[in-house]
């Protein structure tokens, strides 16, 4: 018995990691964790960069260069839907990231159209902002989500109007010669203080409906928000430099 156990374990370990077709609705939803209570926001570390104090929007602007057009409310950052996603003034490489979002309460909309947002990286690389709370999607969709890589360990989401709190970081890609990948975008990330990515390996720039690619790009670029029509808010937004 122990040794077919051995054999079992031993063919488990060489299965070669089952790779899911993007946004399939068949992959296994994790399961949901119940976080803490949210907390009142926390100041910033003294070394952080603070990109979004509650006050104004003086480190974002849109995508285009024009002053951005989300508005301030309630010492929130919202989102204008149709407005556009807006991005830092700034550019960064490796960073550590907090930032805080509520989605729209009451619910409205399901799937990918019920609080949806998104936190991008240099511009390209996502981590899913979604209403995730008892609202079905594809698994590498949902909340905290590598968009269209990897679902979160589990789903850590706090209901609609309710704050939720990212821990992110985040090691940019390496590119060599002719734009070879030296090293691939790696995440880490925590939800409501529940590791949700552990150095994640990204396969490339965030895509919808097909397999990500990595192409060459600068070492520092701007950090970006999206506009998916949703009226989503953002507090609290620090980074700290790594590099
Ligand atoms: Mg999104």
């Amino acid at each position: 018995m122990i040794a077919f156990l051995g054999i079992i374990a031993i063919m488990t370990a060489q299965q070669p990691e089952q790779r899911w077709p993007v946004h399939s609705m068949d992959r296994p939803r994790p399961p949901v964790v119940t976080p803490p209570r949210a907390m009142p926001p926390s100041p910033a570390p003294s070394d952080a960069i603070v990109l979004f104090d509650g006050h104004d929007l003086s480190e974002w602007q849109q995508s285009d260069g024009q002053p951005a057009r989300w508005r301030v409310v309630d010492s929130a950052l919202e989102v204008v839907p149709q407005s556009g996603g807006i991005q830092t003034r700034r550019a960064f490489g490796d960073v550590q990231l907090h930032i805080e979002w509520s989605a729209p309460a009451p619910a409205t909309g399901e799937g990918q159209n019920r609080g949806n947002s998104g936190v991008f990286f240099m511009g390209r690389y996502e981590v899913q902002v979604l209403d995730s709370y008892r609202n079905d999607t594809y698994a590498d969709g949902q909340a905290a989500a590598i968009y269209g890589q990897y679902p979160p360990l589990v789903n850590a989401t706090r209901p609609p109007g309710e704050w939720n709190v990212y821990d992110i970081i985040f090691r940019r890609p390496r590119f060599g010669e002719a734009g070879r990948v030296l090293a691939p975008a790696r995440l880490t990330v925590f939800h409501n203080g529940v590791l949700v990515h552990d150095n994640v390996a990204m396969r490339g720039a965030t895509a919808h409906r097909r397999e990500a690619t990595y192409e060459a790009h600068e070492d520092r670029l701007p950090l970006s928000l999206q506009d998916h029509g949703d009226r989503v808010r953002f507090r609290n937004i620090w980074v700290r430099v790594l590099e």
